[in-house]
């Protein structure tokens, strides 16, 4: 192929959801004259950030300021957040949101005009902004509009990248399948952004979209950069049973509860504060317990269960998400998504029924190791959004910061690499060939398996029930281990896989064996850093080590891939800045504070 044919841009962006899109915006517009391609392996509008329900948080109201905020984040993560890294974040978030405003996001608003928030689980005052329930589908929708603009961004909608490329220490690009031909090709870059989302598909019973597989994970840990913090996976109390769709918890933050089969409001029994009766006038603008952190609820949800207090259902145990009391009015004009949701997926309308909910995998804390600027360890890599892990999250993400994180992050990552490739030079190509070939023969090897072999879709489901067995809500050091090792077992099995499609377009059966291969990958990374943190933190629970250890383990971990392709785990220091480690408290005083500073 000649030079000219070749696929090549300044800066690649590896992902079209609402990180890549607002990375690829802040590289055309810190350098204009580069060249921006994105490859997504679907049409950006189907990235997973369309199906944010809730909001998004940021400062914006007099009785709010950045440190609470801050505070609120920090003590959410379990103090595991990098402190440094949640200042930025806090500071730089109401700029962001302001400018989402102006490319076209459709604010809900107050009577009064003002931008209207609404309270969410773990921040003790009202700061998430939203647009009714729908909120991630027009941040996504303003700013692929956005992207639009620009002349200097080439799409490459439903590629697959399936390997970073890099040569003289840094990263130089991507190999990606055009999904209409079947053809693999490179496209090179100066510097490339990772932004390819979650990854709760490893998961058997998830919230995640079925494109959420971690391909980007992988292939920068394949790169030799490191996953950090992996053990921390999110579970959302309130998903449905069966399908795994998601109730928001904006449902609780306009004031809906849970009841068990006792219809009991069975949180009380767990340290989340008090009920307020539904009828009292601070509620739910006061902090309750409804509102408490994600992983306190779904762990709460656990313990009911074990005492016999949870409904039975063909789809398991459930409880009851109460939002009748709100009325239809208020149903239909701020959780309108939910009463569609509940209907069509349910089988309810929870203007006269309650809905019946369960814990659900949703969010994933750990990713791909970046410092406070999106950097990776490897120079001309950075990473932004789901798939990263900077880290704000910690050991507990609160709800409606991941999509404040994807634009704060996003920018900054798009400015970071625009600068690195307005410096550096253009990409080795003739050195680059070999590692093209490599990955083409990759690919040819799955395709012409023999048949007989191991089918994709038994070597996934053996994977998700051993992920949820071993690496659930609740761990023990001799499940995680069988996990490790079932795991194991399957990438070998992996070896074999046969697939039914072996033709160039559209191959979709090719494509979930290469997603496949990257969930393995990092299934077992998470396994090894839930087995060598050997505490409780957050939503890392160990019934074999109920404490959190701050003397050992106030710190990160890193997965790094070791020669022999299992993952090695080291850790690193958590960084401090002004706030001691403390106790997490979502009792009474915090509701005392909240009941003096909330308008
Ligand atoms: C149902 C639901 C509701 C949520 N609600 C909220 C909320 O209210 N507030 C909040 O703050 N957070 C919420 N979250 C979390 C938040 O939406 C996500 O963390 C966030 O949207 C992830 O955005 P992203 O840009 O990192 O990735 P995504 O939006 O997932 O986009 C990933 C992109 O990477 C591309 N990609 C992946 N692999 C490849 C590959 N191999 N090759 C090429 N392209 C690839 C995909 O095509 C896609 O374009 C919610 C999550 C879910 C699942």
């Amino acid at each position: 192929m000649s030079a000219v044919d070749q696929l090549q841009h300044d800066v690649l962006v590896i992902g079209g959801g609402g990180a890549g899109l607002r990375a690829a915006i802040a590289v055309a517009q810190e350098h204009p004259d580069l060249s921006i391609g994105i490859v997504s392996k679907v049409y950006p509008m189907r990235s997973h950030t369309v199906a944010a329900e809730g909001g998004m948080a940021a400062v914006i109201k007099d009785n709010d300021s950045a440190e609470d905020h801050i505070y609120d984040t920090i003590s959410g993560s379990d103090w595991l957040a990098d402190q440094d890294a949640v200042e930025m974040f806090v500071e730089e978030a109401p700029r962001e949101l302001i400018q989402l405003e102006h490319w076209g996001c459709p604010w809900s608003r107050e009577a009064t005009g003002h931008v209207a928030v609404r309270p969410f689980g773990g921040m003790k005052l009202q700061r998430t902004w939203f647009a009714t329930d729908k909120t991630g589908f027009h941040v996504l929708h303003s700013l692929f509009q956005t992207c639009l603009q620009f002349p200097s961004i080439t799409r490459y909608d439903e590629w697959f990248a399936t390997k970073l490329l890099v040569d003289d220490g840094r990263c130089q690009g991507c190999t990606a399948i055009e999904l209409r031909t079947g053809q693999l090709r490179p496209i090179y870059a100066k510097s490339v952004i990772i932004a390819t989302g979650g990854f709760g598909r490893i998961f058997p019973f998830t919230t995640n979209g079925a494109i959420k597989t971690g391909d980007g994970l992988a292939i920068a840990y394949r790169a030799g950069v490191a996953l950090k913090d992996m053990e921390f996976v999110q579970y959302h109390p309130t998903g449905l049973p069966g399908t795994g769709i998601l109730i928001t918890e904006a449902s609780r933050g306009e004031g809906g509860v849970l009841r068990n089969n006792k219809g009991e409001r069975y949180l009380a029994d767990y340290d989340l504060g008090e009920p307020l009766p539904l009828d009292d006038p601070r509620h739910p603008q006061l902090r309750t317990m409804e509102l408490g952190p994600r992983d306190r609820l779904s762990q709460a949800f656990i313990k009911e269960q074990e005492k016999g207090n949870t409904y039975s259902g063909p789809y398991g145990d459930y409880v009851h998400l109460d939002i009748q009391h709100l009325g239809e009015h208020r149903i239909d004009t701020k959780l309108p998504f939910v009463r569609e949701l509940a209907r069509n997926y349910g089988g309810i309308d929870p203007v006269t029924e309650s809905i019946p909910v369960r814990p659900v995998v949703h969010y994933m804390m750990g990713g791909i190791d970046t410092d406070i600027e999106a950097a990776t360890s490897l120079p001309g890599l950075y990473a932004a959004g789901e798939c990263a892990c900077v880290s704000i999250n910690g050991a507990n993400r609160l709800g409606s910061n991941s999509l404040t994180e994807l634009v704060v992050f996003g920018a900054r990552a798009g400015r970071n690499a625009a600068n690195f490739a307005h410096a550096a030079d253009p990409a080795a190509i003739d050195r680059l060939e070999s590692q093209v070939d490599d990955e083409r023969a990759r690919i040819r090897r799955i395709l012409e398996q023999p048949s007989g072999g191991e089918r994709v879709a038994e070597l996934r489901r053996d994977m998700t029930t051993t992920m949820e067995e071993g690496a659930g809500i609740y761990r023990t050091q001799e499940g995680i281990e069988q996990t490790y090792a079932t795991l194991s077992d399957l990438r070998e099995r992996f070896g074999s896989v046969d697939l039914d499609d072996r033709t160039n377009v559209y191959n979709t059966d090719l494509i979930s064996a290469l997603e496949l291969d990257y969930m393995l990958e990092i299934s077992l990374a998470l396994a090894a850093s839930a087995r060598d943190r050997t505490e409780s933190r957050g939503s890392h629970q160990r019934t074999d080590h109920p404490d959190r250890d701050d003397d050992h383990f106030l710190k990160h971990s890193l997965a790094m891939r070791g020669d022999d392709g299992t993952p090695e785990v080291s850790f690193r220091d958590v960084v401090i800045t002004k706030w001691p480690p403390g106790s997490r408290t979502y009792g009474s005083s915090d509701q005392a504070k909240a009941a003096t500073t909330e308008s």
